[in-house]
């Protein structure tokens, strides 16, 4: 065993928990099973050999077989456990996967889904789509109900899914009030953490039961990879680690060693990411272009509180609504900019930005910002020289003018 596992574990019984940036280091990192090498090596393979039939017929081996898991996927579904506080987690190919195989692990046919207005759009085409075909209905919800989703809540609801903040859109959501009502009537809470990750939002002790993440983002860090992650609570995980098994939607061997290689640096980066998006956002918020910034970090955020109370941090994606003008002029800022590459995702070390609307698919909630809309990702550039590249946009914006 690592050292460091079983100080944690053993011994003096009393040991102080590991802190997060330690955790990252060294969870579901076993050298001594690697012969002493730091990282977990690619195990690539479908068979896997028994040594004799009688263990075949009861597949009695720590590995059965490889959509079931190997060395590699274990090394991060364990690491990832442990950071979120989870029972177990599930790696997918994708981070819309782990969505969809989440909804299948805890709904059927006839059953109703609360989902909030502000969801990743994927999300809802699913639901729309696939899970209706399948018999469950789904309604949308204003993101800032709190406790009072409840009033939704029918005799067959059965989930009610989350994301804090709300995709393009940034507006929080009071998770433990919608948990806590959502628990009395013994219903499933599934969150999209995307956006805080576990290191900044621990999803299962704020009592959500499903919990996604698109590794894709910052768990990979680079734009290089797409995996996506389910943890669950106690209550949860069988259902979900069945759903797995039974769907074998698994994730490549390749994707998940870089994924447990970005993981190890994943604190170090949110850091940088928080603190040059807070103060690009800052920036932005003092332009004359600009009518408001979308970032819950900000003191002026309406949702600001319950970032406060709930999150111990803050990534590097944040919306912003530009005063009325063409959207001629907000196109030429984003296509003056040189740094920022136009794009979808987000997470890498690159910084991003991409115009949006989210009137065209809102249901539950009027979407009326009253000027062009822009989302930004900051990577890991210098702040002066990412600011002098927006100087040099606004400048292409008023020429439009
Ligand atoms: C990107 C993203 C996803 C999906 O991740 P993919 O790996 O691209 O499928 C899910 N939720 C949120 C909030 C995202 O930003």
């Amino acid at each position: 065993m690592n050292r460091i596992p079983e100080n944690e574990s053993g011994g003096g019984g009393a040991a102080k928990p590991l802190a997060p940036a330690t955790r990252l280091v060294t969870a579901g990192r076993v050298p001594s099973e690697q012969y002493g090498f730091v990282n977990t090596p690619i195990y690539r393979g479908s068979t896997v050999l028994y040594p004799n039939a009688e263990k075949f017929l009861k597949r009695d081996a720590r590995y059965t077989y490889g959509t079931k898991g190997t060395p590699t996927t274990n090394a991060l579904e364990t690491a990832w456990s442990e950071i979120s506080g989870a029972a177990g987690t599930v790696l997918l190919p994708s981070g819309l996967a782990a969505i969809s195989l989440a909804l299948l692990s805890c709904l059927k046919a006839g059953d109703h889904l609360l989902v909030p207005d502000s969801v990743y759009r994927p999300t809802r085409n699913l639901c729309d789509t696939v899970l209706r075909r399948f018999g469950v209905e789904t309604s949308y919800y204003d993101p800032l109900l709190g406790a009072d989703v409840a009033s939704l809540f029918k005799p067959n609801t059965r989930a009610v899914f989350t994301e804090a903040p709300g995709s393009l859109s940034f507006e929080m959501q009071d998770i433990p009030a919608i948990a806590k009502a959502a628990h009395a009537r013994d219903l499933i809470v599934l969150m999209d953490n995307t956006w805080a990750t576990p290191l900044f939002f621990p999803p299962h002790a704020r009592g959500v039961d499903l919990a996604i993440e698109a590794g894709t983002k910052y768990c990979s860090g680079s734009s290089d990879l797409l995996l996506g992650m389910v943890s669950a609570s106690e209550r949860c995980w069988r259902d979900l680690r069945a759903t797995f098994e039974a769907t074998a939607f698994c994730a490549g061997p390749e994707d998940v060693f870089l994924a447990l290689r970005g993981l190890r640096t994943m604190q170090v980066r949110l850091l940088h990411h928080q603190e040059s998006a807070l103060a690009v956002a800052r920036w932005l918020a003092a332009r004359p272009e600009v009518a408001r910034v979308l970032h819950p970090a900000l003191e002026t955020d309406p949702g600001h509180a319950l970032w406060k109370r709930d999150f111990s941090g803050a990534s590097g994606l944040f919306s912003i609504v530009l005063k009325p003008m063409p959207d001629k002029a907000a196109h030429a800022f984003i296509n003056a900019l040189t740094l920022f590459g136009i794009g979808a995702s987000w997470g890498g070390f690159e910084s991003l930005v991409i115009p949006f609307d989210c009137a065209a698919f809102r249901t539950a909630t009027a979407w009326q910002p009253d000027g062009p809309t822009l989302r930004f990702h900051i990577g890991l550039e210098d702040v002066g020289d990412l600011i002098a590249d927006l100087e040099g946009g606004f400048a292409a914006m008023r020429a439009v003018g």
